[in-house]
């Protein structure tokens, strides 16, 4: 089948089932470009739970695809790429939360979204790269637990120093792999043209960048931004919504190993195969559901 015939397709069967396609900002262009609706994750959960389509069909990775059922468990979720999974996620199970909670009783447990559905269940908030530094700062407690991105952790201790934090060891295999040197190279490379990171960068690269957001507000800025160079420091994904929304700037990625290949599995022909089969659909245990839904309401409704 050719390519045009498959968006032909798609766009039949997703009147046909009242289907939404929702993708993250890291997917393919070709996924993006036929997407009802792209965005960082804070802005997938909200269109999420006000969207009335009945099928959503979640171009990004597993954990993304449980939070839009968890927030909509009557529609029918499916996620085109079965085994596009999130290292960051699998990097801590429900038990070791457990653990961490009964070594650190009143510490609240901040879970970025990045996690599983049962790892979710068992902590008292989530939150998203957009979020998370006015969500700690809101929350009454004052000792946090935050799983499992180390790096976004340190960056939220940074900006929040009045609490306390307890970090897990987890990380982005793709944006930890930036290094300082790349770093210095862009900036030699590039003089004056200002750095945007992600907050699962390291450290240095957050300390030493001029900017550090989720993709969405790293759009934001570039939008509003009198610059019309940039370096970015997050997955390569992002260009496609750069350069469409401004096509009168130009963009370099701070380092070339800035693609994550769970985000790159989904391809048209398995969004065609998703909505054609009605797979892989998402289920997930009512008792996790709920639990998991306390969490991220929470978050919804501090954000
Ligand atoms: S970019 Fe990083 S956090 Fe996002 S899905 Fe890929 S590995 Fe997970």
């Amino acid at each position: 089948m050719e390519t045009k015939q498959i968006k032909e397709e798609i766009n039949r069967m997703k009147k046909e089932r009242k289907a939404i396609i929702l993708a993250h900002l890291y997917q393919v262009d070709e996924i993006q470009e036929i997407a009802d609706f792209t965005g960082d994750s804070l802005e997938l959960s909200r269109k999420t739970a006000l969207t009335d389509a009945e099928t959503i069909v979640f171009c990004g990775v597993k954990f993304m695809a449980e939070t839009a059922k968890i927030l909509s468990p009557e529609k029918m979720v499916l996620l085109p790429a079965l085994d596009a999974g999130c290292p960051m996620a699998d990097m801590i199970a429900r038990d070791d939360v457990l653990k961490l909670k009964k070594n650190n009783p009143g510490a609240a447990v901040v879970c970025y979204v990045n996690s599983s559905a049962e790892v979710k269940a068992v902590s008292d908030y989530c939150c998203t790269s957009a979020n998370a530094v006015n969500l700690v700062r809101s929350i009454p407690e004052q000792e946090i637990i935050f799983i499992p991105d180390k790096n976004l952790g340190q960056y939220i201790a940074r900006k929040v120093p009045e609490k306390n934090f307890i970090f897990w060891e987890g990380f982005c295999v793709t944006h930890h792999r930036i290094r300082g040197k790349d770093l210095t190279a862009a900036r030699k490379l590039h003089p004056g043209v200002p750095v945007l990171v992600h907050p699962e960068c390291q450290p240095e690269i957050t300390k030493g960048a001029d900017f550090t957001g989720s993709t969405g507000q790293i759009l934001k800025h570039v939008r509003e931004s009198d610059s019309d160079e940039f370096i970015i420091g997050t997955e390569m994904g992002i260009l496609y919504r750069l350069t469409t929304e401004n096509p009168e700037k130009s963009f370099v990625l701070l380092s070339t190993g800035l693609i994550c290949p769970n985000m790159k599995k989904t391809r048209l022909y398995d969004v065609y195969m998703a909505l054609l089969e009605k797979k892989h659909q998402v289920h997930i245990a009512d008792d996790i559901r709920r639990k998991a839904l306390v969490a991220l309401n929470r978050m919804l409704e501090l954000s």
